[in-house]
């Protein structure tokens, strides 16, 4: 077991020798909404492994990414379970809205936090705007081992590999094989266990077209319709992306730091002429 785990320690990373030790404290929630078959084939995978409690959007809120909602009130009611005896609440508001709200005040001490099993894939950049992943990060950024997990399948094939996996990374979160904190991000290819051909440890791919946007008109204002097309992929051993198509589990370590670490030394050489833009007069003062 690992320190964390032993020693005890609470969702703030302070050390609490006072718990249960034999008890792992498991968030579950997603984007796909509290009724999504995928949540609640996580719960019941969960069964026997810890405590779970579910705090999940009360309505689908897929591609909402980590927006938070800050002008208006967030409401959540406690609702009655699919899977009887799992403390359940539904929230007015987005996926990262409720692993805030059961962090901070629903729940509070969670060790582990799992966002999904999400229907439809979060690969390469399309993690930016995920719901499942902008609800881990919420677990992440609080110190916590976050795992958000999607089923690559928009059509209805059955979560059992997914509730499997949930069970098996679960089981070795509690056993102190996964660090802390960290954000990682599984997908599944759709296939039955048996299909599967192994599990990689991955990167992000990269997507080489964007987003396409129709124009519709239904007789009042004109709209915009900005669909989802299949996305062309670099196909390159080593990320997500390849992983699925090999029907292998992927699952890529994330963190927060998107800084273009490489960009930094090659644009240093605008700091001055930029100054002097800004600043006109910055080049009179006495040096
Ligand atoms: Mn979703």
């Amino acid at each position: 077991m690992q320190k964390w785990w032993v020693a005890g320690y609470n969702a703030r990373g302070d050390q609490d020798n006072r718990r249960d030790l034999s008890i792992v404290n498991i968030l579950l929630t997603n984007d796909d909404g509290i009724y999504a078959p995928g949540l609640w084939a996580a719960v019941e995978a969960l069964e026997g492994i810890g405590k779970v409690v579910v705090v999940a959007p009360d309505r689908e809120q897929s591609g909402v990414g980590g927006s938070v909602t800050l002008n208006s009130p967030v409401r959540a009611r406690e609702i009655v379970p699919s899977v009887v005896g799992t403390q359940t609440w539904a929230v007015e508001g987005t996926p990262a809205d409720s692993v805030i709200l059961a962090l901070e005040s629903l729940v509070k001490d969670a060790d582990l936090v799992i966002a999904g099993i999400n229907g439809g894939a979060n690969l390469g950049e399309d993690i930016l705007i995920s719901g499942t992943v902008g609800a881990a990060l919420q677990g992440y950024t609080r110190g916590l081992t976050a795992i958000a997990i999607s089923l690559a399948s928009l059509r209805p094939v059955g979560y059992e590999a997914g509730a499997r996996l949930v069970q098996v990374l679960a089981q070795q979160a509690r056993e102190g094989a996964l660090p802390r904190p960290a954000l990682l991000n599984v997908n599944l290819p759709p296939v039955p266990v048996g299909q599967l051909q192994g599990v990689d440890i991955t990167r992000l791919a990269r997507r080489t077209y964007a987003d396409t946007v129709r124009k519709g008109d239904d007789g009042k204002n004109g709209f915009y319709w900005i669909t989802r097309t299949r996305p062309a992929w670099e196909m390159v051993e080593g990320t997500d992306v390849w992983s699925l198509r090999h029907r292998r589990v992927s699952i890529t370590p994330l963190q927060t730091d998107l800084t273009a670490h490489d960009a930094v030394p090659g644009l240093a050489h605008l700091c001055g002429r930029l100054s002097t833009l800004v600043m006109p007069s910055a080049h009179l003062a006495p040096s």
